[in-house]
């Protein structure tokens, strides 16, 4: 903790015009904030100048170690082994997380995951796992601990206690129009990522319409940033930039993402779900250490799906998470809602736009999300694709099922869908998901 005293209005004034923050005055910063010796209205001053003029490596790095440091940090040096991670930057229809920590902790690498809640028009893993009944994400340290101990994986929150600058520097971004700044994106995802002790992690980056990133340029400097964040705390990174502008695999809701998540284990699912659950597996068991090469890495996820492993995993998961297993046992007793509405298609031709912000707006004004900060998610409902880009469909053909509770928010999910589609007579191939890596 630093003990010079520094002028806030002095420091903002530096970042305002183009100057570069001494570790020391940044890591300041952070702690006068999270102790509030630095009010919202000068850090929102900061962040606005942060994100009007950017910052170099070395002051993300002293930025993000004082996020890091901010509150608890995990010690996993007992847990014999590499530890490894996934994050996604977010996106409609991504529950790869879901499949992808019991397949890689049935190969022996151990998963001290911690993931988010829905944020805007895209979904949360912590909001599809507590479609089971019973399913707990929130944990205390030690309890994370011991299940971390116990099964060498947990599918757990953010807790309160870790990195608490985050969680208020979130929220002032959230209300000064600071959030789409890479640096600041990229020290958010960090600090939270290294408080975990981790080994390595493997970032997928999403680009398109559902993403943060909207072009590949962007979500390039986002993956060569967080890279390089990772390097300055000596923490392996790989980043995959991977499609988003339609929504990943069939499903988009809670419950039903659960679902396509638990057919993935069986050895099943959507074969854009499969690729990159395999993709990003491959690259954690490297990372692990368990697999020497990609193609021993692929064999062995294939044995821990095939052999029954990956999917006894999750139920072990489940079972030790308070989570009622007769529901993975069982998928059909996972909640669904009562209606089903068919969209379809307009015209004969090809589809060359399946949109992934509109089908993850539909989805949020179904009660899959939250439209205001307090709003509790309805997990029963969803969007089931059944047409995405490439595919050829004739009038009348079903481009989606909308499975609802309330016939207003089957109105307002319509509304948002009205122009995902877009279907024209000439064939295109079907886009390739991943686009780019960045290691
Ligand atoms: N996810 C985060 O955790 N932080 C951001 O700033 C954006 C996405």
């Amino acid at each position: 903790m630093s003990t010079t005293h520094f002028s806030m209005v002095e420091l903002i004034g530096e970042k305002r015009d183009g100057g570069i923050l001494a570790d020391d005055a940044l890591a300041w910063i952070i702690t006068s904030y999270v102790d509030e010796t630095v009010p919202d209205y000068q850090m929102s001053a900061l962040l606005m100048a942060i994100f009007l003029n950017g910052m170099n490596s070395d002051e993300l790095a002293a930025w993000t170690r004082a996020m890091l440091y901010s509150g608890d940090v995990l010690d996993c040096s007992e847990i014999p082994g590499k530890k490894i991670d996934k994050h996604s930057t977010g996106g409609v229809g991504d529950k790869v997380t879901i499949p992808l920590a019991p397949m890689v902790a049935a190969c022996g690498v151990p998963i001290p995951m911690m993931s988010g809640r829905g944020l805007g028009h895209t979904g949360g893993t912590r909001d599809k796992l507590e479609s089971i009944r019973g399913m707990q994400t929130a944990f205390d340290p030690e309890t994370f601990m011991d299940l971390l101990r116990r099964n060498n994986v947990v599918l757990g929150g953010q807790s309160a206690t870790l990195v608490p600058a985050d969680r208020l520097i979130y929220a002032l971004r959230d209300a000064s129009a600071t959030v789409p700044s890479i640096p600041l994106i990229s020290s958010s995802i960090m600090s939270k990522k290294l408080a975990e002790d981790l080994d390595g992690l493997v970032l997928d980056v999403k680009v398109g319409s559902g993403a943060f990133m909207k072009t590949i340029a962007d979500a390039r400097l986002l993956a060569e940033t967080m890279v390089g964040i990772g390097a300055s705390h000596g923490t392996k990174v790989v980043a995959f930039l991977t499609d988003m502008d339609q929504p990943l695999g069939d499903e988009i809701g809670n419950a039903s993402e659960i679902r396509e998540s638990i057919d993935v284990l069986h050895g099943g699912g959507p074969a854009d779900l499969v690729e990159i659950t395999y993709l990003l597996g491959r690259e954690m068991l490297v990372l692990g250490g368990v697999a020497e090469t990609h193609e021993a890495a692929q064999d062995m996820l294939s044995d821990a799906v095939e052999s029954g492993r990956a999917f006894e995993t999750f139920r072990t998961i489940v079972a030790s998470q308070g989570g009622d297993v007769a529901m993975i046992d069982n998928p059909d007793l996972l909640p669904i809602a009562e209606h089903a509405y068919v969209v379809r298609a307009a015209a004969d031709g090809w589809v060359q736009r399946c949109d992934a912000l509109d089908i993850g707006v539909a989805s949020v004004r179904l009660g899959g999300g939250r439209e205001t900060k307090e709003a509790e998610i309805d997990p029963s409902v969803g969007i089931t694709v059944h047409a995405k880009v490439g595919a050829a469909v004739e009038t009348g053909d079903p481009l989606a099922t909308i499975t609802y509770a309330e016939a207003n928010k089957l109105e307002a999910a319509l509304a948002a869908m009205e122009s995902a589609w877009q279907i024209g007579p000439v064939a295109v191939t079907e886009p390739s998901i991943l686009l780019d890596e960045v290691r």
